[in-house]
């Protein structure tokens, strides 16, 4: 990790950013998830033609608030798999961070 604040709480952290959440509609993809998974995901938040979570623009409709300041993932703990795997500080997380012109 190497911006400020990377070192500490990654959920604290993730709360006052959001940029992997608003990068490309490409990004919130489901791969391994399971039919039972996607069925806790509500039907008016999935892309079903693309696979992935619905989008406006390049950001996904479940997150809530506004980006490098303060959000929050509306279906946190159903999220899909590439969601839990992005984390503070990998490449996909610089990049995002970067297009939102939040410090990386
Ligand atoms: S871009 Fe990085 S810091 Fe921002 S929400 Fe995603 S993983 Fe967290
Ligand atoms: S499902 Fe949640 S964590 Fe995943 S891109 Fe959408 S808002 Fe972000």
């Amino acid at each position: 990790m190497s911006f400020p604040g990377a070192e500490g709480d990654a959920s604290a952290l993730c709360q006052a950013c959001g940029a992997c959440c608003a990068y490309s509609p490409d990004w919130p993809r489901f791969s391994l998830e399971t039919d039972e998974a996607l069925s806790r995901i509500p039907a008016r938040l999935i892309d079903e033609t693309h696979g992935r979570m619905a989008c406006e623009g390049d950001r996904c409709l479940a997150l809530a608030g506004k980006v490098g300041e303060h959000v929050a993932c509306g279906i946190y703990a159903d999220r899909p798999i590439v969601c839990r795997d992005c984390l503070p500080g990998d490449a996909e997380c610089l990049m995002a961070r970067d297009r939102h012109g939040l410090p990386t």
